[in-house]
Parts: C-alpha cells; structure tokens; sequence
C-alpha cells in the first residue's frame, strides 16, 4: 500500500488541453503569438541585471503608453484590483476622507477598499450609463474635503467613457488627488496622464495591452509621491507597500536594489513585448476625438423577449467566442463586447454580428 494518504490525481496525467476562442468580452483579449512566445524565454533570476534592463524597459513603455514623465512608474504583480489597492493604500492613511465617484461598479468597490483601511468615505453617485460634471464633483470635493478622489476612465459594467478634462485642477484646488481607473480604457481611448492632471493612474496587462492577466502597469506623479513618502503610519499591504516597490523597480534613485518579492518573470517578458508593439504600432499619440461611449468595450441593451445567458451560450457554442452578460447594474440589462488591441478589427466586428444575428433567430423568444 502506497505511504501517501492522498494518491496522485489521475486528472493530471491527462494533457492540458486549452481550446482555441475568441476572446471579445470586457477582458481577458486574446494574446497575439508574439507575446505568447515571449512569455516562453528561460527564467532568469528576478534580481539579476537582465531583468533589471527589462523592467527599465517596461517602464519607459508604461511612460508612453500613459504619456507621463513620472519616474515612480511600474508594473504591479498583480491584476487591475492591485492596482486599485495599491493606489489607495499608499495614499490614503485611516481617518482620512477619500471620494469615490460610483456610476458601476468599479467606484463601489474602491469605496469598499478605502473603508477596509479605515479611511472616511463618501461617494457621489450617477445612474449606471450617467457621468459626473466638473460642478458636480467640485460640490462633492469642497464639501468632503477628500484626500483621493477616485474615477473609473472606462466604466466596463456600463460602456460610459468618462471625460477627464478639467477634474484634475479641480482636485489640486482642493489639495486632493486624483486616482483614475483605466483598465478598460487605456491604449483604447485617448488618455494622457500628465496633461490631464492625474496623480495616480492604472491599468492591467490583459485587455487593449494583449498581454496574459497577472501584470498591473501604474504611475505616481510627484504630488502623489510626496503625500505617500510622508505618511505618519506605515501602508497596511508590506507586499504593496510603494517604498518597497520604488526600490524593486529601480524608482527611488538609491544605488542598489533590495529583494522584496520574486517578480514574475515570464509577464514581465509579455508584457514588454506587447508594450513593444504599442510603440510600434500606435507611433505618435493622436486622439482627436472626443467619445461619450467606451470603445474597448460595448454595451448593448439585451433584447427584450430573449434570456441574455441563453445568447451568450449559444454564441460560445457556436462559434466558440466570448462575449460577456452585464456586471453590476448592468446584470440583466446589456450584453457586453470587447474588441481590445489586436482584436480591434472589422473582421471581428463583422464576426459578432453575425453571431448576435443568428442568436436571435435561434434562441427563445417569449411572447409577453
Ligand atoms: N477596473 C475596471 C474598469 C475593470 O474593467 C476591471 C476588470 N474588469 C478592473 C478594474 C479589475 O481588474 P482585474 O480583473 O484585472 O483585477
């Protein structure tokens, strides 16, 4: 009789076996081979000088992609809730007074992080689909006094591309900061960091960047390092903790380099790669549009008559593509598509019409 008191399981002596799918829901997107295949190089050892080239590299990516010239500029181990956690944990300190602008989710649950820490918060909210007006958060600011102000740029449980002009100098006259939330957004709608006035800005690595989940690019202006480096007590997360990351990542200017966590070698390869095609791609930023609906992700109404999980089966089964149900206030209401960096083509865009189509010819319809 074998010693061990749980056996080998037998389901691993199968192969893996992952299909091929369209990937056009609000996130992950397909990563293209390129980016695979760079996530296949060897391990090397997370403090030896290659990486180190890599990450400075991942850096001047993230710089661009951001359009910011902030030195405090990372990537996260971790997904676009790191980010979240890291923004407000190093900023905010208990007791202080944080606004969160909830119009989906995504406010909701910064608002739940920041109460976690035992910051006052307070929200200001819009119907799902709405929006803020500078009058509207200027009211909310001069009343609450916040120290971080949080807005989500591309709002994915409702489609709402929020504008951003004018909010940043808004919260400098209040001596607040501004946290905005781009995971849904960046690389697919135009966004510049410093320009706008931003003091915290992030995204992750696996919606327009194409890259695998598991990377948190992010960015803190001077104003926002200068808060977080006087804090009176110590950020309640060591793992995300910004003295530490700053020193990892090569942020704090000091000569040598302390182990904090094994960082992810094979998504620091992936994501470098697909900032690579960013700046091949994109060239020179040129957003001269201004855009009230989110373009990574689409909303669409649910067809009254139709179950939505009933559409959204069909389509997986059919054509083996994702396309996603609503999240938060949108549960029941919308059905959501993705088309993010290197899906962004006409041929997909045709490919899901074509699958909605033939979703409302086969699938039930009530009569009431
Ligand atoms: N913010 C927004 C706007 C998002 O769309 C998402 C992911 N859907 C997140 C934050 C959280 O990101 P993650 O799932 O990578 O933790």
């Amino acid at each position: 009789m074998s010693s061990t008191a749980v056996a080998p399981p037998a389901c691993l002596r199968r192969p893996l076996v992952v299909p091929r799918r369209f990937m056009f829901g609000p996130g992950p997107s397909n990563v293209p081979p390129r980016i695979l295949e760079a996530g296949a190089n060897p391990i090397l050892g997370h403090m030896h000088p290659e990486i180190f080239e890599i990450m400075s590299d991942i850096k001047s990516g993230i710089q661009y992609l951001f359009q910011t010239k902030n030195s405090m500029t990372l990537a996260l181990t971790g997904t676009g809730h790191t980010a979240m956690e890291c923004a407000i944990f190093n900023a905010v300190e208990a007791g202080e007074s944080v606004l969160t602008a909830v119009n989906g989710i995504w406010g909701e649950r910064a608002a739940d992080m920041a109460e976690r820490i035992g910051a006052r918060v307070n929200t200001i909210v819009a119907p799902p689909g709405g929006c803020f007006s500078l009058e509207e958060i200027e009211k909310a600011l001069s009343k609450h006094r916040p120290v971080l102000f949080f807005l989500t740029h591309g709002e994915s449980s409702t489609g709402v591309l929020h504008p951003l002009d004018g909010i940043g100098d808004l919260c400098h006259k209040y001596n607040c900061l501004f946290l905005v939330d781009s995971v849904a957004s960046m690389g697919g709608a135009p966004l510049c960091m410093d320009k706008q006035g931003i003091d915290i800005l992030y995204t992750g690595s696996q919606k327009v960047l194409n890259a695998p989940p598991g990377t948190a690019p992010i960015s803190f202006s001077d104003r926002a390092c200068q808060k977080i480096f006087n804090r009176k007590t110590k950020p309640v997360s060591f793992f995300l903790d910004l003295s530490w990351l700053a020193n990892y990542w090569g942020c704090d200017g000091k000569p040598s380099r302390v182990y904090h966590h094994t960082g992810p070698i094979s998504a620091f390869y992936s994501l470098r790669e697909s900032l690579c095609i960013l700046a091949e791609e994109v060239g020179d930023h040129n957003w001269s549009f201004v855009l009230a609906r989110l373009p990574t992700v689409t909303t669409i109404v649910a067809p009254p008559g139709y179950d939505w999980k009933e559409i959204t089966a069909y389509i997986m089964k059919t054509y083996n593509l994702e396309i996603s149900g609503g999240l938060g206030p949108s549960v029941g209401l919308v059905l959501r598509v993705g088309l993010m960096g290197c899906n962004s083509s006409k041929a997909n865009v045709d490919m899901v019409l074509t699958a909605l189509k033939n979703a409302l010819k086969h699938c039930h319809k009530s009569r009431v």
